[in-house]
């Protein structure tokens, strides 16, 4: 390296312990950054919610556990929602530790979709940063992005150019990606699998589209993720046929992606504009085409015609089409395109040139 490694604070999501699954692709995103960064030769403190699980055992790396009561989460609030903060929160008692610990530190850089580390940060000494995971979906959050853009961009980073859209910036937004272990996914060649599909069960994931597809062409769609919504996974399994959904339940990314690697297709369906789409790229990363519908992040992820079909939003009967089709497509070229973009290598790279750039002394020309 030619820079001097950094020392950094990573803090974790409020929601749930690192391993449990409950952070959703926020988990993933966290490990690979921690490996990819410890490969650069970086110093590394993560805080993390009490029970998780070190995504790393390295001297470079320690972790600090804090208990409390878990944040709400942002993803399922209304536009006009307020800012909650339970009794015994754990999001203070993370940022509480994350500032003691910055002072030895060249930057924090946090990974929690909340209102109370934006506002921190104009307002302390100890220079944060923000992976934005989420869209746009409260006014008070998007305010506070609104905000921390007016007084220094470079703060912030988003996945994708279609997350980024949702707020307000003043300059063009900084983008990093997302990254995985390549080595923790191994490509699988036969394309003649089932059809899958991947994510929380719960309404923004459109689980339904996906099982009318699999119904009207008369096949099994195999089914991986937490039940965050019970009812809502409840009435998708009513409306298709029985049999037709097979749960196969949250698995850990070993076993996830082994079984993963035999399907001929995943299904991605999202009802939101997705900030990123990491099952897309997890599909990809073993070889798997992924029909998706052109929204979000997983527009940008999917190469028409090469690595999978996107197809109109919400449009069931071309998503069938595509379906079928998209199993002609060169499963290599799927792996290749993570091999080149979205490697927990290229991702830290990335992620690494934001934090320095961000971490030059301004003129103060950014009001
Ligand atoms: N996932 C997993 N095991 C499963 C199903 C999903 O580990 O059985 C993980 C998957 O690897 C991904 C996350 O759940 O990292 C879902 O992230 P995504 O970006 O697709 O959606 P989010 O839940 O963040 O909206």
């Amino acid at each position: 390296m030619d820079c001097e490694p950094l020392h950094l604070v990573l803090v974790s999501t409020p929601i749930g312990a690192l391993g449990s699954g409950r952070g959703g692709g926020v988990e993933l995103t966290l490990a690979s950054l921690v490996r990819g960064l410890l490969g650069r030769g970086h110093q590394l403190t993560l805080v993390a919610p009490e029970g998780s699980r070190s995504p790393q055992p390295s001297p470079s790396l320690h972790l600090e556990t804090v208990g409390g009561v878990d944040q709400p989460s942002w993803q399922h609030a209304e536009h006009q929602a307020p800012v909650t903060i339970p009794a015994d929160g754990l999001l203070p008692r993370l940022w509480d530790r994350a500032l003691a610990l910055a002072g030895e530190a060249d930057a924090v850089l946090n990974f929690s979709y909340d209102w109370l580390p934006l506002w921190l940060t104009p307002r302390v000494q100890q220079p944060l940063f923000h992976l934005v995971s989420m869209v746009s979906v409260a006014q008070v959050m998007d305010q506070q992005i609104a905000d921390l853009a007016r007084w220094d961009q470079r703060r912030l980073a988003f996945h994708t150019q279609a997350q980024a859209n949702d707020f307000a910036l003043p300059a063009p937004a900084r983008l990093v990606g997302n990254g995985f272990d390549l080595g923790a996914y191994s490509f699988q060649a036969r394309a003649d699998g089932p059809l899958g599909w991947a994510g929380r069960v719960a309404p923004e994931k459109g689980l339904e589209d996906a099982a009318a597809v699999a119904a009207a062409l008369g096949e099994t769609l195999l089914v991986w993720g937490v039940r965050e919504d019970e009812d809502y996974a409840q009435r998708v399994e009513a409306g298709v046929p029985a049999g037709t959904i097979e749960w196969r339940g949250f698995l850990p990314t070993k076993a996830l992606q082994q079984q993963l690697g035999q399907c001929r297709a995943l299904i991605n369906t999202p009802k939101w504009n997705e900030a990123y789409g990491n099952v897309v790229v997890e599909a990809l990363a073993c070889g798997v085409p992924v029909v998706a519908y052109n929204r979000g992040g997983p527009g940008e992820l999917v190469q028409h015609g090469r690595t999978g079909l996107l197809v109109t939003p919400d449009d069931v009967d071309a998503l069938r089409g595509a379906t079928v089709e998209v199993a002609s497509l060169e499963r290599r070229h799927c792996r290749a395109w993570v091999e080149a973009n979205a490697s927990q290598e290229v991702f830290a790279q990335r992620v690494e040139a934001w934090i320095r750039d961000g971490l030059v002394a301004r003129d103060g020309s950014i009001a």
